[in-house]
């Protein structure tokens, strides 16, 4: 079986844990707070909070930038259901606009549609790890005040062309970026999540609000000479890390140079192999974007059946996933009022599909799945 992805995990991640099991120290400790500042020196942000997943970082960053109950907050509903519920958390409405049909990320064009007095913040995804046209969304809020944050759950290490120099995402931007370290994306912890954020101030208050709004950390009081009392100033939540997680992690960032330049030769290959398929239509990626290709979005031919292609290839041992998910379109969104049309979020929804893609994946074996993605595609 082929699997739509395989975590880059050996020997070393292994040690790492061991170190951790070894120390005594398991929770958040020493090991989250050097993760955290490899990861902000990694991206070029000047801070950064490590948490339990990019879910539990959406909520603190929605909080931290000023989302009450009641607030707008636009963003897309074609993404991952936590875009949405991290909205939903706060107790504010996410309002959706549609996306671009070449990049699958929000369409800049749409924001004045869908501000209202109640707008508090624009939440943009680099969806599938292609960076969002952050230009545009940052020129739009700044003037009007908008707070923005980034749903980086799949882009570690993606890159921007921002205001004429080149950065990764979560460097500069938005007011925060927030990332998965989910075994589905580049990089893992099994589970975990980070947040970086350009005010070194924001990133203090984001360590109170996720350990219970503690105001002295346990790192500080265990070195202690004198006794400190903590004190609890706002109610707070446990979207810890562990020091287990966060041991495995730091081996993981040693890791994504290479997982990076291995993750863009193969899909170049696709790029190149696709061309074989008259119709289906590879990846977008403006001049001023440079993808990690968390995942590899194929929009199908014309006509084609999403579904019976996805089983042709899962009868030949591939695993393949269908587009991006619509929010908008499941129960758990049912009641949220819908002003605004979203017909290539559908679109790409059902027309598009997710291809195998992991470091070690052999481009013979790419070979062999564009074969038979052709096969399927002109059967029909
Ligand atoms: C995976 C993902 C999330 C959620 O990440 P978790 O770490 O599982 O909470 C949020 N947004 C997007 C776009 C994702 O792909």
């Amino acid at each position: 079986m082929i699997p739509i992805i395989r975590p880059a995990l050996d020997e070393t991640e292994v040690a790492a844990a061991a170190r951790v099991l070894n120390s005594g120290w398991i929770t958040q400790g020493p090991e989250v707070a050097a993760f955290e500042t490899e990861f902000a020196a990694l991206v070029g942000a000047p801070a950064a909070c490590a948490v339990s997943s990019c879910t539990a970082a959406l909520h603190l960053a929605l909080l931290a930038v000023g989302v009450r109950p009641g607030d707008e907050v636009i963003t897309v509903s074609h993404s991952f259901i936590a875009t949405a519920n991290a909205v939903r958390h706060c107790q504010a409405t996410p309002v959706f606009v549609d996306i671009l049909p070449d990049t699958y990320c929000m369409d800049p064009g749409q924001l004045e549609m869908a501000l209202s007095p109640r707008t508090r913040a624009i939440l943009c995804v680099h969806q599938i790890g292609l960076p969002c046209d952050l230009n545009a969304i940052l020129a739009f809020a700044r003037p009007r005040g908008i707070a923005v944050v980034e749903d980086a759950a799949c882009a570690v290490g993606s890159e921007i062309l921002l205001e004429g120099a080149w950065g990764k995402i979560g460097g500069r931007g938005g007011d925060m970026a927030c990332f998965s370290f989910h075994p589905r994306k580049i990089l893992t912890t099994g589970d975990g999540g980070m947040i970086t954020c350009q005010d070194p101030q924001q990133a203090a208050r984001l360590k109170r609000l996720r350990q219970h709004g503690m105001g002295v950390p346990d790192t500080i009081r265990h070195h202690a000479s004198e006794v400190i009392f903590e004190s609890y100033d706002e109610p707070g939540f446990n979207y810890r890390l562990t020091d287990l997680q966060a041991a495995i992690g730091r081996e993981q960032l040693k890791k994504l140079p290479y997982i990076l330049e291995r993750r863009r030769q193969l899909a170049q290959n696709y790029r190149r192999l696709l061309s074989a398929i008259p119709g289906a239509t590879p990846p977008g990626e403006p001049p001023w974007a440079h993808s990690n290709f968390q995942s590899y979005c194929v929009r199908l031919p014309p006509g084609t059946d999403q579904k019976k292609v996805m089983q042709s290839l899962l009868d030949h041992g591939i695993s393949s996933r269908r587009g991006v998910m619509c929010a908008h379109l499941e129960p758990a969104c049912a009641d949220l009022p819908r002003r605004l049309p979203l017909p290539q979020s559908e679109r790409a929804r059902d027309e598009t599909i997710l291809l195998p893609l992991y470091h070690e994946l052999e481009p013979s074996t790419q070979e062999r799945i564009i074969e038979i993605l052709r096969a399927a595609c002109t059967r029909q």
